[in-house]
C-alpha cells in the first residue's frame, strides 16, 4: 500500500510532463502535423479517378502548337465556343484578364463568355503601396466588360501552409472594403449546379450551399511557427484525389482542333488553366514526392488542378475535418494513460505485445478515420503521448536493474564464508545510494555466474553429505507431504524416489515402517511443536532390520517450523545385542541355575553329613549327570551362538545320505534301546550325496532323532526316511510319540522353548535342539518343518538342497 502511495505522485508528474510535451510538440512543431497528414495521404493513396471534372490545359504542347503566351484572346474565345458547343456543365477559366489588349479581341472574348453563360472567372487580392497612406488590399478583377459577361467571379488564392504545401483553401476572401468573393472552385460548382445566393448559408464551422455542406475551420490562428502567425479564417481542407494529373486532362491545342471527344466535355465541369511549368502557376501538394526514379507525383501541382481537387472534394462530399484541439489533447491523454498502465502492470512479452497493439491501434485507427471518415486524426499528439513510454520503460528498467543489483549483493553476502569466494571484484557491495546508476549487464551476468557456481558447489556438497550419510533422512513440509528422501532412506524402505516424494509422511511411516498410527501422528505433531520424538520400527526383510526414527522440527527462523525432519538410524545390532543379553540372562538365571542348584545341594549334603554308601553313590551319579547336562547345554548354546554370529564357516564336502543316517541311528541306539524304541532307516540308494558340512548335518539329524526318542512312549517306532524332492533331499523323522499341539508349532523352534508338558517332566532338555536344527538347515540354504504324523506323533522334515 505504501508503495502505491509513494508512486502515485510520480505517476501524476509523468502525466503532467507528458501532457505538456504533447502541447509543446503540437503547437510549436506544426510541421510534424503537416508531415503526418502527408503521410496519411500517401498511405491512403489516390481516390477512385474523378470523372466530373475535365482540365483543358495550357500546356507545353499547346504553347508549341498555338504559339507563345500570352495568346490572343480570340484563341480562348474559340476554346470557350467549342466548350459551349460541346455542352460543358460549368467552365472555370483560370486566367485573369485584368488588362485591356485591343478592343476587338476583348469584345470577342466577352462575347464568348456571355454566350456560354456558365463561365466563372478568377480575381486576386493584391496590395497597393502609396507614399502617404498605409498599404491597401484590393481585388484585381477582369476587365469590366469581361467580368460582366462571366457568370461569377471567384478568388483563386491557394495559400501554402507552414511547410509550403497547398493543403487548404479559404472559402471566401474580402478586400479592405469588405468586398467578398467566394472561392473560384466553389463558384464553379455553384454555376454548374445552379445554386443561387439565396441557397447559401453560413453557419459556425459549416458552409452550406445547395446540397453541399463544407466544414470550415473557424479558428483564427491555425498554424504558427515561432515569429510567424497564419491568420486564415473560413478555410476548408482539400481532400486531394491523387497526385498531379489525376483528372481527365486535355491539351488546349486538341480542344481547338476538335480532337477532344464531346463525351469528355458534355455535362462536365471544365477548368481551363495553365499547366506548363514555364507559366509558373504551380504549388506543392501532399502527394508530391521527390523520388530518384521520377515516379508519378514528382511534379508540383498546377493551380487549375488544385481548383479541380477542391471541386471534387465539395461535390464528392470528401471534405476533411480535423478534431477540435481539446479532442486531440484528450485522445493524447488517453494514449498516455494506456501506455503508463501497460508499463506499470505488465511485463515481458505481454508488455511489448500490448504496447505494439497500442501503437497499431493509433496508426490503424488514424488511417481508418482518415480514409473512411475523412477525419484528420491527431496523429502527432497521440504519437507524442505514446513516446512517454520510452522514459517510463527506461525508468522501470533502471529501477529493476538497481533492484537486481541489490538482490544479487544480498544473495552473495548470504553465501559468504561458506565456500571460497570467486576471484575479482566484490559482488556483495550494496549500491550506496538510490542515485547510483545500476551496474552493467556484463557485471550482473558475471555475478550471477559466480553465484551459480558457488551455489551449485554448495548444493552438491550438501547433496554429497546427505547421500553418503549412513542414516536415512526424510523431510516433510507443513502440509505433511514428503519433500525429500536421501538414498539411505529409500534403501531402508525399499522404495524409489517416485514412491516417497509427495507421499503423506504419517501414512508412509505407518505403512512402510509398520508404526502404530497414533504413535506416529503424535510423534510428528510433537516434532512440529518443538519436541524431539523418537520411535523404533522394524522392516520385515529376510533378516528383520530394526531402526530408530528421530523426528524433529525443520525450522526456518527461530520458533517457526516449516516441516519435519526424520533421521533414521539402523539399530539392528543394538537390538541383536539386547536379545543376546536377554538370552544369556535367561540361560544363566534359569537353565544353568537349576542343575547348579542340585549339584551344589547334593555336594553340600555329601560334604557336611555322613551319607550311606549306596545313597552317596546315587548322589554322585546325579551330580555327574547334572554336570554332563550342564556341559552339553553350554556346548549347544555356544554352538548355536557361534553359528548365528556367522563366526563358524561351513566345511562343505560330499556327504552320503545313507551313511549319515546310519551313523545317527548307531549313535542313538543305546537311549533308543533304553526306552524300547525301534529305529528304522528308509534310504533309497539312488539318493545322491549332499554337499554339506558333515558334522553339522549329523548334529541336526541326531537332534531330531533324539527328540523323537525322548518324546515317544516305549514300544513305538521311529523312522528316518530320505527322498528326493525337486532338487532337494528331504529327511523325514517320524515318531509315534506325544506330538506337538498346533499352537506351539512355531514356538518350538525358538530358543529355550519347551512344551509345558515336557518342561515339567523328567525328560531332560533345554529348548536349544530345534533352534540349532533350524539354524543348520538355513545355513545350508534349506529349512525344517513339522507336521502331524498320520497315526499321531510328529514328522520333522529337513529339506536340504543338493548343492549349497
Ligand atoms: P529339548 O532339549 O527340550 O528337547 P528342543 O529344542 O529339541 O529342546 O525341543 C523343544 C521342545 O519341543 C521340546 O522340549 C518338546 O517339548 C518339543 N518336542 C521336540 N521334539 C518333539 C517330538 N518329536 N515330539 C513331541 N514334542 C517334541
Amino acid at each position: 500500500m505504501r508503495g502505491n502511495y509513494s508512486r502515485s505522485p510520480r505517476a501524476i508528474l509523468i502525466l503532467l510532463v507528458s501532457s505538456a510535451l504533447v502541447a509543446l510538440v503540437t503547437w510549436f512543431a506544426p510541421g510534424l502535423s503537416a508531415a503526418s497528414l502527408n503521410l496519411l495521404f500517401r498511405l491512403r493513396g489516390p481516390l477512385p479517378a474523378p470523372t466530373d471534372v475535365t482540365i483543358v490545359a495550357i500546356d507545353d504542347e499547346s504553347l508549341r502548337r498555338i504559339g507563345q503566351w500570352p495568346w490572343p484572346r480570340s484563341v480562348i474565345a474559340d476554346a470557350l465556343d467549342r466548350l459551349t458547343e460541346a455542352g460543358a456543365g460549368g467552365v472555370g477559366l483560370d486566367i485573369i484578364y485584368a488588362e485591356p489588349t485591343n478592343a476587338e479581341e476583348d469584345q470577342r472574348l466577352a462575347a464568348s463568355i456571355a454566350r456560354s453563360g456558365r463561365v466563372v472567372l478568377p480575381a486576386q487580392l493584391y496590395e497597393t503601396f502609396s507614399a502617404n497612406s498605409a498599404p491597401a488590399i484590393n481585388w484585381l478583377r477582369p476587365l469590366p466588360a469581361i467580368a460582366r459577361a462571366a457568370r461569377a467571379l471567384g478568388h483563386a488564392h491557394v495559400a501554402p501552409g507552414v511547410d509550403g504545401m497547398a493543403r487548404s483553401v479559404q472559402l471566401s476572401k474580402a478586400d479592405d472594403r469588405g468586398d467578398r468573393l467566394w472561392a473560384f472552385g466553389m463558384e464553379v460548382v455553384r454555376v454548374a449546379e445552379g445554386i443561387g445566393d439565396a441557397d447559401l448559408e453560413e453557419r459556425a464551422g459549416l458552409l452550406r450551399f445547395g446540397g453541399h455542406r463544407v466544414p470550415v475551420l473557424d479558428e483564427e490562428v491555425r498554424d504558427s511557427i515561432p515569429g510567424v502567425l497564419f491568420v486564415r479564417p473560413n478555410e476548408t481542407i482539400i481532400n486531394y484525389a491523387g497526385p498531379t494529373r489525376s483528372f481527365a486532362h486535355y491539351s488546349m491545342a486538341d480542344l481547338l482542333e476538335g480532337k477532344i471527344p464531346s463525351a469528355a466535355l458534355a455535362g462536365r465541369i471544365v477548368l481551363i488553366g495553365a499547366t506548363a511549368p514555364s507559366l509558373g502557376d504551380t504549388r506543392v501538394a501532399p502527394f508530391m514526392h521527390f523520388s530518384a526514379g521520377g515516379e508519378q507525383g514528382g511534379q508540383e501541382m498546377p493551380g487549375v488542378e488544385i481548383h479541380a481537387n477542391l471541386i471534387h472534394t465539395i461535390r464528392g462530399r470528401l471534405s476533411l475535418r480535423s478534431l477540435p484541439e481539446e479532442g486531440a489533447f484528450l485522445l493524447a491523454i488517453v494514449v498516455i494513460l494506456c501506455a503508463m498502465l501497460t508499463v506499470r502492470w505488465l511485463d515481458g512479452w505481454r508488455q511489448v505485445g500490448l504496447l505494439a497493439l497500442l501503437l497499431l491501434a493509433i496508426l490503424a485507427g488514424s488511417f481508418l478515420a482518415f480514409s473512411r471518415y475523412h477525419i484528420i486524426p491527431p496523429l502527432v499528439p497521440m504519437l507524442t503521448g505514446f513516446g512517454v513510454v520510452v522514459p517510463l520503460l527506461l525508468n522501470r528498467a533502471l529501477a529493476a536493474s538497481r533492484e537486481l543489483d541489490r538482490k544479487l549483493a544480498a544473495l552473495v553476502s548470504s553465501q559468504q564464508g561458506f565456500l571460497t569466494s570467486a576471484e575479482g571484484e566484490d559482488v556483495s557491495r550494496q549500491p550506496s545510494s538510490a542515485l547510483e546508476l545500476p551496474r552493467s549487464l556484463a557485471w550482473k551476468l558475471r555475478a550471477v555466474d559466480d553465484l551459480t557456481t558457488r551455489l551449485v558447489a554448495r548444493m552438491s556438497f550438501i547433496d554429497r553429505i546427505l547421500s553418503s550419510m549412513g542414516e536415512g533422512v526424510l523431510v516433510s513440509d507443513l502440509t505433511g507431504r514428503i519433500l525429500f528422501a536421501n538414498q539411505e532412506a529409500m534403501r531402508i524402505f525399499g522404495c524409489r524416489e517416485s514412491d516417497v516424494i509427495g507421499a503423506w509422511f504419517d501414512q508412509f511411516l505407518i505403512e512402510r515402517g509398520r508404526l502404530e498410527p497414533t504413535a506416529a501422528r503424535d510423534a510428528i505433531g510433537g516434532a512440529l511443536s518443538g519436541r524431539v520424538a523418537q520411535l523404533e520400527f522394524e522392516v520385515a526383510l529376510a533378516e528383520p532390520q530394526y531402526y530408530s526414527l528421530l523426528l524433529s522440527a525443520l525450522v526456518a527462523q527461530p520458533d517457526t517450523a516449516i516441516g519435519v525432519v526424520a533421521l533414521i538410524s539402523d539399530i539392528s545390532r543394538r537390538v541383536e545385542m539386547d536379545r543376546l543379553k536377554t538370552e544369556t540372562l535367561q540361560l544363566v538365571s534359569h537353565e544353568l541355575r537349576t542343575p547348579l542348584t542340585s549339584i551344589r545341594g547334593l555336594s553340600d549334603v555329601l560334604l557336611k553329613f555322613p551319607v550311606a554308601e549306596e545313597q552317596s553313590r546315587e548322589m554322585i551319579d546325579t551330580i555327574h549327570a547334572e554336570s554332563v547336562r550342564l556341559g552339553e547345554m553350554l556346548n549347544r548354546y555356544l554352538d548355536l551362538t557361534r553359528l548365528e554370529s556367522g563366526a563358524q564357516a561351513l566345511q562343505l564336502a560330499p556327504v552320503p545320505c545313507g551313511r549319515l543316517i546310519d551313523d545317527c541311528i548307531h549313535n542313538l541306539s543305546v537311549p533308543a534301546a533304553e526306552r524300547r524304541i525301534r529305529l528304522h532307516a528308509e534310504v533309497p540308494p539312488t539318493i545322491p550325496p549332499l554337499q554339506a558340512d558333515g558334522l553339522l548335518l549329523r548334529q541336526a539329524v541326531s537332534n531330531l532323532l533324539g527328540n523323537a526318542i525322548k518324546y515317544s512312549p516305549p514300544d513305538t517306532d521311529v523312522t528316518i526316511a530320505a527322498e528326493l524332492q525337486s532338487g532337494a533331499v528331504a529327511i523325514h523323522v517320524r515318531d509315534q510319540g506325544f506330538g506337538v499341539p498346533p499352537e506351539a508349532r512355531d514356538k518350538i523352534f525358538q530358543k529355550f522353548y519347551r512344551l509345558e508338558r515336557d518342561a515339567s517332566s523328567p525328560v531332560v532338555g533345554a529348548g536349544l535342539g530345534l533352534p540349532l536344527v533350524k539354524e543348520i538347515a538355513e545355513r545350508h540354504g534349506g529349512r525344517v518343518t513339522l507336521q502331524n504324523g498320520p497315526a499321531g506323533g510328529s514328522i520333522f522334515t529337513l529339506y536340504l538342497p543338493l548343492s549349497v
